[in-house]
């Protein structure tokens, strides 16, 4: 039997280590139960960091810890899903394409920036939503440096003024002027469609992260969108034009496209709507999970948001569900009762909220020491010791805050 997981992400890293648990408490060895995971690289990226600078430092090597569960890792992008034939075709990085069947399959591919048709965007448009991306960025900063500071250099415009945005730009302020130079006269300014900043936080949160953005000296232009980039910079829905070399593009993610081939429901973000036990209903062994999935968390209407906290609970649900249907043991309904955001604001500290209605909890120097733990530590994969992490993937207790 085969269970094959694709994506080397928060989910797909947790369905493996949960799958491999559920394995190894069965009592069945890795020759009757095969355990899968591809992706084009054995390495987690910590995405919730990439607004950080030295982007190229924000993976953790995977290779270790797969190889100490008993999890084969097969380097390759996913293609094409067969969902009648029950396999999937990969291409390898030397472009050769394999075909690998499966019993049980966990789409865990994520999900990227959804760029829309705006003129310039794509020639001009910066991001940190992948790897890549913010690696581009960074070097794209150091790079003004060596130009003179006129024609909005030290400018840089975030489109987008949500969760990542926020973060993104709190952080710039400093990260400017440790490339510029303390006596450097940066602006970033955060445009935002809706009438409010942090449109999802609501109202408990918004005045601290008002405040967070007056303190750093981070401008807001709200009721506005970007209508085109050029060399020149931004161009406004209002008609204002901002000079700047730098756009950085923060405004909305899609599911990863392999999702489209999975005949069933997605939601607007084409996320596959999965059943209690991340199953995708009416399609044969295939369960989706992460950002890839749109699954309920609760009892009380409540759904997974497109989130780190979220993908690596659902990644231990949907490895333990799939390789307990293979196993004949009852599968655990996904269940996600605590959620916390813990937003980052720069030299301006951070700000932690609980529950749905976001209460606020922790702010500034407290909240920032939690966020770092967050971020240095909990999202990082476990050690490669067996014992330990099997033991770190049990459903039940993933990401129980
Ligand atoms: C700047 C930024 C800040 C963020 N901050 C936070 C935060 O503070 N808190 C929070 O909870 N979340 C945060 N997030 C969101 C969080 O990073 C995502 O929700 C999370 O990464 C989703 O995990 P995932 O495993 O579903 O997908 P991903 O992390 O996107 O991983 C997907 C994996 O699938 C692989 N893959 C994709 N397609 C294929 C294919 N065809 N074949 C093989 N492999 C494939 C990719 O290579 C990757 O390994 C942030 C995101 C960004 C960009």
């Amino acid at each position: 039997m085969r269970l094959l997981i694709i994506g080397a992400g928060f989910a797909g890293m947790y369905a493996a280590l949960s799958s491999a648990r559920l394995r190894e408490i069965q009592g069945v060895s890795p020759d009757n139960l095969e355990i899968a995971l591809i992706a084009p690289k054995p390495t987690l990226v910590v995405r919730p960091r990439l607004y950080e600078p030295k982007p190229e430092t924000l993976t953790a090597p995977l290779l270790d810890v797969l190889k100490a569960i008993d999890v084969d890792y097969i380097q390759g992008s996913a293609e094409t899903i067969d969902i009648k034939a029950q396999t999937v075709q990969i291409t390898t990085p030397k472009g050769t394409r394999k075909t690998l069947s499966y019993d049980r399959l966990v789409v865990a591919t994520g999900s990227r920036l959804f760029r829309p048709n705006i003129p310039g965007l794509a020639e001009h448009g910066f991001s940190v939503d992948s790897l890549d991306d913010a690696i581009a960025l960074d070097k794209h900063l150091h790079g003004l440096a060596d130009r003179p500071a006129v024609n909005g250099r030290d400018t840089v415009v975030v489109a987008g003024g949500g969760f990542t945005g926020i973060e993104a730009a709190t952080e710039l302020p400093a990260r400017l002027r440790g490339i510029f130079g303390k006596e450097s006269r940066t602006r970033v300014i955060i445009v935002e469609r809706n009438s409010a900043i942090a449109p999802d936080m609501g109202e408990g949160p918004r005045p601290l992260i008002e405040d967070a953005l007056r303190k750093l000296g981070v401008e807001i232009r709200l009721g506005a969108g970007v209508a085109s980039l050029d060399k020149s910079g931004v161009t406004l829905s209002t008609g204002e034009h901002i000079e700047t070399e730098t756009v950085v593009w923060a405004a909305g993610i899609r599911a990863a496209p392999l999702t489209a081939q999975i005949p069933a429901e997605r939601d607007n973000f084409g996320r596959l709507l999965v059943d209690r036990d991340l199953r995708v209903p009416g399609v044969q062994g295939v369960f989706a999970t992460g950002d890839a999935a749109r699954a309920a968390c609760d009892d009380e209407g409540n759904y997974a948001l497109m989130s780190c906290q979220h993908a690596t609970r659902m990644g231990a649900f949907a490895g333990n569900n799939a390789a307990a249907e293979l196993l004949g043991v009852p599968t655990k309904p996904y269940h996600q009762k605590a959620y916390v955001t813990c937003l980052d604001l720069g030299e301006a500290g951070a700000l932690f909220t609980r529950g749905w209605e976001r209460k606020v909890e922790m702010v500034g120097d407290i909240a920032k020491k939690t966020k770092q733990e967050i971020n240095t530590v909990w999202i990082y994969p476990p050690k490669a010791e067996r014992a330990a992490a099997l033991a770190s993937a049990d459903p039940e207790r993933v990401t129980d805050l």
